[in-house]
């Protein structure tokens, strides 16, 4: 099913008769436009488009699903969307909570006289979790590009060399791909690497830092997301026990999601097997999350997840350990929902490789 037929179902199932979907993430999965504004207003059996005169040529290159209309000034922008919605004799119009701001729904709604605004969901967000086979090829390429780029700066890593100059040089490799950074890439070591979202620093890698790299490339508006924890030098015996104990966590996780299963039950088998070596407690965010337009895209694997997984989501599975004065590891994959499993997105080694190779 396309996306527009996906959201009409969706919006019938919740008794809602007309959406306006403005949140650009939801704009661009629905109607392919990549533009910064544009508001679609769709009921049961129409929709159009409506963007400004900025938009006009390109909108109508971009999207083929419904007709695309725009204003120009001195046109108000929300009195014209208002009279659109009208002309479909839209009598009450769901808007977007998540991604309107209060002063947005302020100015707006006394010039939608004739039509109710209604906030809704992010149902978008929602449907988006399970992906066409378009989308999957798209992430699909971002995670062979991330691997490439993981393959790449393995060769880089040894004492001397700064987090910086690893994190530039990884992004550096994903745009010479192609690709854009999916976001700004974490480089983390020694100490720093107990930092779960640390900052590349000016700060040297030296023999006994563990280094932690999270990274991803964005192929057409869609993320790959991959952490790989590596040693410098030489590893200690507490080394081999905290990564081999993360990575036990994350084969558990990867082996225990499948459709049907809870993303609260996954998220706690990760908890439970890092808790055999007394390091659950140091394990402090979720175990993953819903991967695709966004980063952070919908969906939680946490120990308060409503979420149930189904086929054709794709999920991160990203378990760490992170100790104060010691250092942090953390491991993560992208995987997809199957018929018959997972298929996992994301193939660079996960056992603790020492770098500089001997
Ligand atoms: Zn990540
Ligand atoms: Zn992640």
């Amino acid at each position: 099913m396309d996306s527009l037929s996906r959201l009409r179902a969706r919006m019938s199932q919740d008794g809602i008769e007309a959406i306006m979907v403005s949140d650009p993430v939801n704009v661009g999965w629905l109607t392919g436009f990549t533009g910064t504004f544009g508001r679609a207003i769709v009921t049961g059996n129409a929709a159009v488009f409506v963007t400004d005169s900025r938009y006009t040529i390109q909108a109508g290159e971009e999207i083929s699903n419904m007709p695309v209309v725009s204003f120009a000034s001195p046109v108000d922008g929300d009195e014209f969307v208002a009279k659109k919605a009208q002309e479909l004799g839209v009598k009450s119009l769901g808007f977007e909570a998540a991604s309107t701001t209060y002063l947005t729904w302020e100015k707006s709604i006394p010039k939608f006289s004739g039509v109710q605004l209604i906030p809704i969901n992010d149902i978008l967000s929602d449907i988006r979790m399970v992906k066409s086979d378009d989308e999957i090829t798209k992430i699909r390429a971002a995670c062979g590009i991330a691997d490439a780029a993981f393959e790449h700066i393995t060769r880089m890593i040894q004492p001397g060399v700064t987090e910086m100059d690893v994190c530039l040089d990884l992004e550096f490799f994903m745009r010479r791909q192609g690709a854009e950074v999916a976001f700004p890439s974490i480089v983390v070591s020694g100490n720093r690497s107990a930092r779960p979202h640390g900052k590349p620093s000016e700060k040297k890698l030296e023999v006994g830092d563990f280094v932690t790299m999270d990274f991803g490339a964005r192929v057409d508006g869609y993320n790959s997301d991959m952490t790989r924890t590596v040693v410098v030098g030489a590893a200690t015996d507490r080394h081999h026990e905290v990564y081999n104990a993360v990575l036990e966590a994350q084969l558990g996780a990867l082996g225990a999601i499948r459709a049907g299963a809870l993303a609260k039950d996954v998220d706690t088998l990760a908890r439970e097997i890092l808790g055999k070596y007394d390091l659950a407690k140091y394990f402090g965010h979720g175990l993953g999350h819903g991967l695709g337009r966004v980063v952070h895209d919908g969906g939680r694997l946490s120990p308060s997840s409503p979420n149930v997984i189904e086929v054709g989501q794709i999920w991160t599975i990203e378990p760490g350990v992170y100790i104060e004065g010691f250092g942090g590891v953390r491991i993560e994959d992208d995987v997809l929902i199957t018929e018959t499993g997972i298929e996992i997105l994301t193939h660079s080694p996960k056992e603790m490789m020492i770098l500089p190779k001997a």
